[in-house]
């Protein structure tokens, strides 16, 4: 049985997703155990992770024997089955695990998810269908929303603010929205500071509540 270090982190289920988290945690330096029920995945996964088992992770005892007790971080990312989604989150419960993420389909099952013990649920498509909504009318070049409805968004600097700094302006205490940062083009990124000159042309990152952010974003 390989050896398990306690900052290694589970993934359960190899889809797309999965395969992502899976993917990306590699390249960020971590030991990764893929778990999956399905061989061709398996398969496809064993060169590509430290250790990839192929498992039902519904059973416990399974878990335990694959030395998952020892594991303090797990990603469930089973989705269309959804009782072996919320069967893998009460077998790692049981097991002890500190920090278990999983993947929701929709809202009721996100809602099972944290009664059944997960510390964080994700809803991957609830919160890309959003984050699309955002840019799709071309007001907002980027948008990040984090839990408690603050947000940052990169967007075109609004006639009100050119040719002037942002003293001048006023930013933040007529639309309650802080420039973080300036994206000029042909030039690197710079802080935004009270006297950051605003020239035509000019990409903005801002930070504030989301709905003072979409309304600032909105403005031409
Ligand atoms: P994605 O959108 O990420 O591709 P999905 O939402 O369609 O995935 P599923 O295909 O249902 O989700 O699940 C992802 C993976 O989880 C599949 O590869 C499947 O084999 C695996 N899986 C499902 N049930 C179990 C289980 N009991 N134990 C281990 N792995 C499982
Ligand atoms: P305040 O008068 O609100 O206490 P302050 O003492 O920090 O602000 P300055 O930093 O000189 O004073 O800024 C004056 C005004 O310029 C601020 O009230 C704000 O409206 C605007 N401002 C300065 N920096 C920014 C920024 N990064 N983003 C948005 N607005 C800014
Ligand atoms: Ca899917």
């Amino acid at each position: 049985k390989p050896p398990i270090q306690s900052d290694s982190v589970a993934v359960i289920g190899l889809g797309r997703f999965g395969g992502a988290v899976a993917e990306s945690l590699m390249r960020m330096g971590h030991e990764v155990l893929g778990i999956d029920s399905n061989a061709e995945l398996v398969q496809k996964w064993a060169d590509r992770l430290t250790h990839v088992v192929q498992a039902d992770a519904t059973d416990a005892e399974v878990l335990r024997q694959l030395g998952m007790n020892h594991i303090q971080h797990a990603v469930v990312a089973i989705g269309s089955d959804i009782e072996a989604s919320v069967l893998t989150v009460l077998a790692l419960e049981e097991l002890g695990l500190r920090d278990i993420w999983a993947k929701a389909t929709g809202t009721r099952h996100g809602l099972i998810l944290e009664r059944t013990g997960a510390h964080h649920v994700v809803h991957p498509e609830a919160a890309m269908g959003e984050r699309v909504a955002h840019l799709v009318t071309g007001k907002m070049m980027d948008f990040l929303e984090f839990e408690d409805g603050f947000a940052i968004a990169k967007t075109r600097a609004p006639d009100e603010s050119l040719e002037k700094t942002l003293s001048e302006s006023n930013l933040r205490q007529k639309h309650g929205i802080t420039v973080v940062g300036i994206k000029r083009r042909h030039a690197d990124f710079i802080y935004a500071q009270a006297d950051t000159y605003v020239e035509p042309g000019d990409i903005l990152v801002i930070s504030g509540p989301t709905n003072l952010i979409e309304k600032f974003a909105a403005l031409e």
